[in-house]
């Protein structure tokens, strides 16, 4: 038996890095999982032994009603997010409301077609991907990313509130600087800019006191925990996760 046996989890933005990493760990802990993503050449290669895959898409109402019909999850993880750069002399309005769209309206979306099944099932968790560029730290050139993962706490602290009573937990996850193919990509766009693609790693790598950036196994790990019952006491949390960044 599994640490998520019985369990049916719902997660957007599986087809790559932390979601990927998310959705094997939970089926390794005998969850039946639904992995999701728009990239479904990404989501082929995970299907199979404990996951079914399908394209979702977060920022379209009519695609997130099916995928919450077809999970009929009791744990939901609102994986999908993108990273702005810039600060706010650089900041855009176009790229202000696509990045709230992305990171933090469609939370509010698969929680509204998600939780009503919650509720009449008796519980869920809700776990919702925030940053510890947020709230928690300013990072730099993290103007509209740290914005709208801000609000991601606070998002997930009004729903955990609302729902208390009603055996719904929700969470959220505040990770420090990951190791995924979006992360590889920005390593590469500030290479650019700062001579070469070594130096962009080191300032990266630099402002992680461990001296590594982590792996997504590593903030799976508390996916997993989040949705299981082993965190029956917990609500309403932004858990750090960022290797000392913040402490
Ligand atoms: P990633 O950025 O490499 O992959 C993102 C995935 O999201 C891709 O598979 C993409 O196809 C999918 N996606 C894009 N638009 C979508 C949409 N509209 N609907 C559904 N899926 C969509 O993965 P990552 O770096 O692990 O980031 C995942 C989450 O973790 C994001 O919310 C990110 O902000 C957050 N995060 C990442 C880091 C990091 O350093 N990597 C740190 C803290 C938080």
């Amino acid at each position: 038996m599994g640490r998520l046996s019985g369990k049916r989890a719902l997660v957007t933005a599986a087809g790559q890095g932390i979601g990927r990493a998310s959705a094997l760990a939970m089926a390794e802990e005998g969850a039946e999982v639904f992995a999701t993503d728009v990239d479904a050449k990404a989501l082929a290669e995970i299907a199979g032994q404990g996951i079914e895959t399908f394209v979702l898409d977060v920022r379209d109402e009519a695609s997130v009603a099916d995928g919450v019909i077809r999970a009929a999850p009791d744990v939901l993880f609102n994986c999908a997010g993108f990273v702005h750069h810039g600060s706010v002399l650089e900041a855009k309005d176009e790229e202000w409301e696509f990045a709230f769209e992305l990171n933090v309206r469609s939370m509010m979306r698969t929680i509204q077609a998600a939780l009503p099944g919650m509720l009449e099932r008796g519980g869920g968790s809700i776990i919702n991907m925030s940053s510890a560029a947020s709230s928690v730290i300013g990072a730099p050139n993290r103007f509209i990313y740290g914005t709208t993962k801000a609000a991601v706490i606070g998002l997930t602290k009004s729903v955990a509130v609302d729902f208390i009573d009603k055996g719904i937990r929700c969470n959220c996850i505040c990770p420090g600087t990951v190791e995924s193919p979006s992360w590889h990509d920005r390593v590469k766009a500030l290479g650019e800019q700062v001579g070469s693609y070594e130096e962009a790693l080191r300032q990266f790598v630099a402002r992680q006191p461990m001296g590594r950036v982590a792996k997504a196994e590593e903030i799976a790990a508390l996916v997993v925990y989040l949705a299981s019952d082993e965190s029956a006491f917990t609500t309403g949390q932004p858990h750090i996760i960022d290797g000392g960044w913040s402490g």
